[in-house]
């Protein structure tokens, strides 16, 4: 059967892997895709998946697309309204959630309530929103599929198995491309220093946050949503060549755990056609020439995004949104050079310390904190 897709943020890292694994298998059709500015990518991807419907954010260069595109029969809408009707096309039955950040918010809920299920990446929604999105995901019957690759591993860990009896959950980390040093050694990296990951080549804003480990805290509180744990039931653990995507410890002691190349079109791939496997073409482990794994402890002292992760989840409520905002509104910062490297977690720390948590907020909350922090952070 073919399956119908809509894609919000078709043009980043996630997006055009997404595009591939629905190239290689030649059975599902795309009808919606949405980025933010990049047209000339846009204009590529609708001529060759033919989309209904096109999203481009900037109003400006939607006008422009209309343009380029006026010989095929695709709608261009644009802005908010138009992420929204993107995430709703009423033709998909999964929406791809690959917008970076926490704009994913309103149309990640949208597309639930229009009854599809959901391939997650966007962990931020699920960060500080985490509370409305499980309980609306039962409401309207629609699976929530984690595209994460930690998140999936876990997934795949728990086929077949009884959720109530994960003792523990254990993401793995690759630590980053400053794993071992001091924040005294940290306080000069450059930009570019920054966007060298180790193992995964992906969009700019993560690619900070796996070097501060903000990631993995983004992650530890994604997980506690998706997967129904506490806080103190995920252990992160370093295992710097990206081996093993994750594990999950149950209540007699075994331990599951997903290994595989580093390579994101695996849970892409997984999350499009769950429960079933596809082939998937690329690089496959060979433990002959892998030789080992080592495993580390985080070093929670010189990555504090981890610490004030696990804080931030404990509390909950609008603190996870503050904690989120403030690390969005740095790492642009830094993007831009306009703060240093080390600014990024004290930021973050700042903007926690000043708010007063409002529990069980809503969606309009959630907006506020967001803003409220960031107006915070621009005064100082
Ligand atoms: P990228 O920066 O590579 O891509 C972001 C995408 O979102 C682009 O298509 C961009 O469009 C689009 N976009 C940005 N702003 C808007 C907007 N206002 N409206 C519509 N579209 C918008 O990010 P990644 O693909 O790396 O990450 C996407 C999400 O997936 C993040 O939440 C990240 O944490 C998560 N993730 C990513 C992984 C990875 O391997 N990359 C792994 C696990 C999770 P444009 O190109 O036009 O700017
Ligand atoms: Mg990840």
């Amino acid at each position: 059967m073919i399956k119908k897709l809509s894609i919000l943020g078709s043009t980043g890292s996630i997006g055009t892997q997404t595009l591939e694994v629905v190239r290689n298998n030649g059975d599902i059709r795309v009808t919606a895709l949405a980025a933010g500015s990049n047209i000339a990518l846009l204009e590529k991807q609708i001529r060759e998946f033919r989309p209904s419907l096109a999203c481009v954010w900037d109003p400006e260069k939607a006008k422009e697309l209309k343009t380029a595109v006026a010989d095929l029969p695709v709608r261009v809408v644009s802005g908010m309204d138009g992420l929204l009707e993107a995430a709703v096309e009423p033709e998909a039955q999964i929406a791809v959630t690959a917008v970076v950040g926490m704009i994913g918010i309103r149309p990640t809920i949208a597309a639930m309530e229009a009854g599809k299920d959901i391939a997650l990446a966007n962990k931020e929604t699920l960060v500080t929103a985490g509370h409305l999105i499980m309980p609306l995901a039962r409401e309207k019957g629609v699976r929530i599929l984690p595209v994460d690759s930690e998140h999936s591993a876990v997934f795949q860990c728990l086929n077949g198995e009884n959720r109530r009896q994960i003792h523990k959950i254990l993401l793995t980390a690759s630590g980053g491309p400053f794993r071992g040093r001091t924040m005294d050694e940290m306080k000069n990296v450059t930009v570019e220093d920054a966007l060298k990951h180790p193992n995964w080549s992906m969009g700019k804003k993560i690619t900070i946050d796996s070097s501060t480990m903000v990631n993995k805290g983004l992650e530890v509180m994604e997980a506690r949503w998706l997967f129904d744990v506490e806080m103190d039931q995920i252990q992160v653990v370093i295992q710097p060549k990206s081996i093993i995507h994750s594990m999950v410890e149950f209540e007699d002691g075994a331990v599951m755990a997903q290994l595989g190349t580093p390579d994101m079109k695996l849970p892409i791939q997984y999350a499009l056609y769950y429960p079933e496997r596809r082939f998937l073409p690329g690089e496959r482990l060979d433990f002959w020439k892998l030789n080992q794994i080592s495993f580390e402890k985080p070093d929670f002292d010189n990555f504090p995004g981890l610490k004030l992760a696990y804080e931030a989840g404990k509390t909950g409520g609008s603190l996870p949104t503050v904690y989120n905002a403030a690390n969005e509104f740095a790492v642009s910062e830094f993007l831009n050079r306009r703060i240093s490297y080390t600014d990024i977690p004290r930021m973050i720390e700042k903007a926690m310390r000043n708010h007063k948590t409002v529990m069980n907020p809503t969606v309009a909350q959630i907006l506020e904190a967001e803003e409220e922090t960031r107006m915070l952070l621009m005064n100082s």
